[in-house]
Formats: structure tokens, C-alpha cells, sequence
């Protein structure tokens, strides 16, 4: 059966960067389980698996805008270290934080002498990401799980 909404698809994959480097991949004894149709995937990894069956293998090249979106610079913002209370802040440190863009997660990329500067995009923004998937299995979703939005 192919892939449609409200399918569940079982992947391998494998994420490199545009220079090739391997980034992320799943876990190798447990494909990801996706409930299509629901916004669990970056749009541009879904689109590529529409229409696609059990034992397909491919490659699939995902621009920012359709996958974590373009880094925007906006979301860098110099904080006050004495808004920290005191905490060791270092850089490569993530915090969820409420910003001028609401509740997200940032994480420092830079501490001067009372500053720390964080940054609220996400890591993969700006990047254009290749996508190595191995469809690995495709059922019907049940009626709870379409209810509920993921995979059971
Ligand atoms: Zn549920």
C-alpha cells in the first residue's frame, strides 16, 4: 500500500548536511514511526514519502523553508548574565526560555563579561538537508491514533 494521510510509515533515514556529513539518523533497531498527514515531519521529508511503499529506498534533497525553516538573526538576543541568578552560564548551554517570541528553546552561543548572547533558532534552520529514507513499513492508522494525532 503507498503512503497517505493517515497512514503510519515506518522509516529508516539517514540526515546529512549539503557537504554531505552525516547529522542525524534513526535509531537502527527501531525505524521512526510516523502518523502521516499531521505535521510530524518537516514538510518537505512528508511530501517525499507520499505516494511511496513498504521497500522503497530513496534520496531527497529539503530546502530551509521546507524543512527547520530560514535562520532568522531576529532571534538572537544579548541577555544580562544577573538575569541567570548566579548559574555558571557557558556557551553550547540550552534553556527553555520566554523571549519576545514566546516560550522556546535557546541555547548560548556566546558569554562576554555580563552578557550571554542566545540564540532561539533552531539548529537545523538555514541548512538544506538530504534526507536517506528506507521505507521500512506502511499500515492504516487506527481511528484513535488519526483522534489523537500520533502513533500509538
Ligand atoms: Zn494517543
Amino acid at each position: 500500500m503507498k503512503i497517505t494521510d493517515n497512514t503510519v510509515a515506518s522509516i529508516h533515514y539517514i540526515v546529512l548536511n549539503e557537504d554531505r556529513e552525516d547529522i542525524d539518523a534513526s535509531d537502527e533497531n527501531e525505524p521512526l514511526r510516523i502518523l502521516i498527514g499531521h505535521h510530524q515531519l518537516i514538510p518537505g521529508l512528508e511530501q517525499a514519502l507520499i505516494g511511496r511503499e513498504a521497500g522503497e529506498k530513496f534520496e531527497v534533497e529539503v530546502e530551509p523553508a521546507q524543512a527547520y525553516g530560514e535562520y532568522n538573526p531576529a532571534l538572537c538576543q544579548e541577555v544580562s548574565l544577573d538575569l541567570f541568578e548566579g548559574q555558571d552560564i557557558q556557551p553550547g548551554m540550552q534553556f527553555r526560555a520566554t523571549t519576545d517570541h514566546g516560550e522556546q528553546s535557546v541555547i548560548v552561543t556566546e558569554v562576554n563579561d555580563d552578557v550571554a548572547v542566545v540564540d532561539g533558532n533552531h539548529p537545523l534552520s538555514g541548512m538544506t538537508l538530504i534526507f536517506k529514507v528506507d521505507i521500512v513499513d506502511v499500515r492504516f492508522a487506527t481511528d484513535s491514533e488519526i483522534d489523537h494525532g500520533h502513533v500509538h
